[in-house]
């Protein structure tokens, strides 16, 4: 879909007329450090879901930035981490072939919250432990392909008051691989965002663009419909819930100017009764609830009025089932429509 469809992207100098920069970024890093976030600062429009909820994106999700010289495709993927389901493997997959597929890699952590060691006594300033590399990106580099140039992203440091403690942690990352930049930032109040994408631009190889002009990502709103409810359905459950859950929609029919409007059926897949239950909640109040928000987000994306219904059933093991992660969307050759 393009930006045209919705809500225009940020505001931007002016670019080059064509871009003479371009190509694939992959961004690469554990569960819930905020990748999803910094795609959608650097898009200037909140196409990814975000959530507190760890494994929030299970697809690689590609958005086009425009920045300086350069047509920046930027491709976020599902966090890195240890798989218990075929769902958590073919993630980790994805994950993997993004970096594979990419001219260059954004890999990103995140700052713990500054706690002190110790309760600070009157006039004896607290201690604070140096910061360190987290032991999974360890792992995580390791993976990564080795000619490939790759910028470190630190982000979340708006969590950090004494920003000198970042130095340690920088020299000790630079110690695991050598990156083409270390840029410290903040994706939720887009702070540093650009300063990445400055050295995106420098690193990449000059061709054509590859994009049209107002191309925003390359899946279809449809594909977008079904994140926007699943998102809302992470923000309001708990525990199993969100992980249990897949979203499809079963019809997508769009009323074209002047009308302009969608029609969308969606089924919410859960594995148990129980799960159902807690989905559709008192009188059909979370379902509701669920249905209305997801349906002012894809409104928001498409610019128009949306008329969303939903059903909840149970698919029993789904995400343990080929032929269930086939049909929603999660299979070998998935990255198309759902
Ligand atoms: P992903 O799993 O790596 O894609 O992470 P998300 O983008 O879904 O973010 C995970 C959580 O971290 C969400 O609750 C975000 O709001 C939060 N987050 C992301 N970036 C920042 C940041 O710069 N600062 C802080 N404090 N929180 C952030
Ligand atoms: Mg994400």
């Amino acid at each position: 879909m393009n930006a045209r469809d919705g809500k225009k992207g940020r505001a931007r100098e002016p670019v080059a007329a064509r871009p003479i920069r371009t190509g694939t970024v992959a961004i690469i890093g554990r569960a819930n450090v905020g990748k999803s976030t910094l795609l959608n600062a650097a898009l200037g429009q909140p196409l990814a879901i975000v959530s507190p909820t760890p494994q929030t994106t299970r697809d690689a999700i590609l958005g086009v930035v425009r920045h300086a010289d350069a047509e920046i495709a930027l491709l976020d993927t599902p966090g890195l981490h240890k798989a218990g389901t075929a769902l958590g493997r073919r993630m980790n997959q994805r994950a993997r072939e993004a970096a594979k597929e990419a001219d260059l890699v954004l890999f990103v952590i995140d700052v713990p919250t500054e706690k002190p060691a110790r309760p600070s006594k009157k006039d004896v300033p607290a201690e604070l432990p140096p910061l360190r590399p987290h032991p999974g990106d360890r792992t995580l580099l390791s993976l990564l392909p080795e000619d490939r140039p790759t910028v470190l992203v630190v982000n979340k440091i708006d969590r950090i008051k004494r920003k000198d403690r970042l130095f340690a942690l920088f020299q000790a990352y630079g110690q695991l691989r050598s990156f083409a930049a270390i840029v410290p930032i903040s994706a939720l109040r887009e702070d540093g965002v650009d300063r990445v994408l400055d050295q995106v631009a420098a690193l990449l190889p000059e061709g054509e663009p590859r994009f049209g002009e107002d191309d925003l990502t390359d899946r279809p709103v449809r594909f977008f419909a079904a994140e926007y409810v699943r998102e809302q359905i992470l923000r309001s459950t708990v525990e199993e819930v969100p992980h249990a859950t897949a979203v499809v929609v079963d019809r997508f029919v769009e009323r074209p100017a002047p009308e302009a409007m969608a029609f969308i059926d969606a089924t919410i897949h859960v594995e148990r009764a129980g799960q159902k239950k807690i989905l559709i909640g008192e009188g059909a109040s979370m379902l509701k609830r669920i249905g209305t928000q997801a349906r002012e987000r894809i409104e928001e994306l498409l610019g128009y009025r949306v008329t969303l219904k939903l059903w909840v059933r149970v698919t029993p093991n789904w995400r343990e089932s080929e032929h269930e992660l086939a049909e929603f969307g999660y299979g070998h050759d998935a990255g198309g429509e759902r």
